[in-house]
């Protein structure tokens, strides 16, 4: 696995970033029943790197590799470089692993599993425009769960604080009742678990674990588009809490009514509380973001340095938090305080990735339907003739790579497709592109067509 991950990031990046982040790291260990994939970085700066920036990706490839949550955790090696230590502020020396997704321990037992992020706080978490509804409603919920908004339905794009929020109700809830039983999840977990339940005899505790919580924390619940099987778990499991006064709290990127296939009465449900939407954060909101990030990690940045990181990145404060994570690592390798000048060369790049980012879907299968001389109908359609499944799966394989567009949504782009076809396409273009040395230069045409 950990090789089909390099080759896929040493695609999304250039050969200096991939040399900055990816050499010299290495698996260590996974632990198959925690699933915590220990990963050996070599500097601290390439830790906060990874937990920032890459940790994502890692997941989701995991997942569409093996099927499974992996809980990636960060150790920096020891007798690193040299230079290396000196690159940032005293530190503590990380003997042992550092969780980076995972729970401090926490009082009640049942919470042992419980993944929170524990910078998600709602100290941590900056209202602006675009945010400020969806943050009220969270603190309200926090506050008092079960009683206004339930559930409570947060929906926006990709990095715009939906998760952080989410689980800053979870830490607040659990800050006033410690005892108080949060279940957090991924709704791919829960639909793994739900498969797992099936095929082990384990549906009792499987119901157990989510029908018996205080405060139920369902993160992208998008996923559960057309899996009837899960929707109706998760239907007895949204019965069972919401009548006995429990909070269920749900993000997705987009509303109920827009989840392909989602049952009637989940939608009708999930509409009884609130739903409010993140919007992107404006300029301000941008800036103070990056202010009190910039403080929380110790760095001297100016005013007018601040707003020009802002200003470079409107969407998705992930990519935000990135940019300013490049200008300090920029700073730290060239031993040079932050300014303006700095933070214009780290992030001279990004205009590049961000204009592929910005690709649609249906331009990548205009381009390649050209490419290969067929038609875009005939990629959406169902022929399964090879020289429209090679186009097809060429054409996934990109937007899989070229946009940030999840697996449900590419299959949905692609005729309403099954995420899975996505993933066995994504997976089997990668191969073949390490034997075939035709789908690799189509690739690689198509590549650069499409980012220039
Ligand atoms: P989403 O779940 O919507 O994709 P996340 O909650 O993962 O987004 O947020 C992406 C990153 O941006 C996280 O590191 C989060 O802490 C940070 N972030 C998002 N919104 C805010 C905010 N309003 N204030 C501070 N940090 C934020
Ligand atoms: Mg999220």
């Amino acid at each position: 696995f950990w090789e089909t991950f390099n080759a896929e990031m040493r695609s999304q990046f250039n050969e200096v970033s991939y040399n900055a982040w990816f050499k010299n790291t290495k698996p260590v260990s996974f632990n198959k029943e925690t699933r915590e994939l220990v990963i050996s970085v070599q500097t601290p700066v390439a830790k906060g790197y990874w937990e920032q920036n890459i940790s994502a990706n890692l997941i989701q490839s995991a997942y569409a590799y093996a099927g499974i949550d992996v809980y990636p955790v960060f150790v920096v090696q020891q007798g690193g470089e040299k230079r290396s230590e000196r690159m940032v502020e005293p530190q503590k020396k990380e003997s042992q692993p550092v969780r980076t997704t995972g729970p401090e321990p926490v009082s009640a037992g049942f919470n042992r599993d419980l993944h929170l992020n524990e910078k998600y706080t709602f100290d941590n978490f900056i209202q602006g425009e675009g945010n400020k509804l969806a943050a009220g409603a969270a603190l309200a919920v926090a506050d008092s769960p079960g009683t206004f908004y339930n559930p409570l339905f947060i929906f926006g794009g990709v990095g715009l604080g939906k998760t952080h929020l989410m689980q800053a109700i979870g830490h607040q809830m659990l800050e006033e009742r410690p005892n108080a039983k949060v279940v957090y999840i991924q709704s791919e977990t829960f639909v793994n678990d739900f498969i797992n339940s099936i095929k082990n005899k384990t549906q009792e505790q499987f119901r157990e674990k989510y029908r018996t919580a205080d405060l139920l924390l369902v993160d992208d619940i998008q996923f559960f588009a057309k899996k009837e099987g899960i929707q109706e778990e998760f239907f007895h499991t949204f019965e069972t809490l919401y009548n006995n006064q429990k909070q269920i709290v749900m993000t997705s990127d987009r509303l109920p009514t827009e989840i392909p296939d989602l049952s009637e009465r989940l939608v009708s449900r999930f509409a009884w509380g609130l739903q409010v939407e993140i919007t992107p954060p404006d300029l301000e909101t941008r800036i103070a973001i990056l202010r009190k990030k910039a403080e929380s990690e110790g760095l001297e940045v100016d005013e007018s340095t601040l707003d020009y990181i802002a200003s470079q990145v409107d969407t998705n404060i992930r990519e935000l938090e990135g940019a300013l994570v490049k200008v300090q690592a920029q700073s730290t390798i060239q031993k040079q305080d932050i300014n303006i000048g700095l933070a214009r060369s780290a992030l001279a790049d990004l205009k590049l990735v961000q204009k592929s980012r910005g690709l649609q879907i249906s331009k990548i299968q205009e381009v390649v339907a050209n490419y290969f001389q067929t038609s875009v109908a005939e990629m959406k359609g169902k022929k399964r003739v090879r020289n429209i499944v090679i186009p097809r799966q060429v054409a996934m394989y990109l937007s899989r790579e070229l946009t940030d567009a999840s697996l449900p949504k590419i299959g949905q782009e692609f005729g309403g497709k099954d995420h899975t076809t996505v993933m066995h396409a994504c997976d089997k273009i990668a191969r073949q592109m390490k034997t075939d040395t035709e789908i690799k230069s189509a690739v690689s045409d198509l590549r650069q067509m499409l980012e220039r």
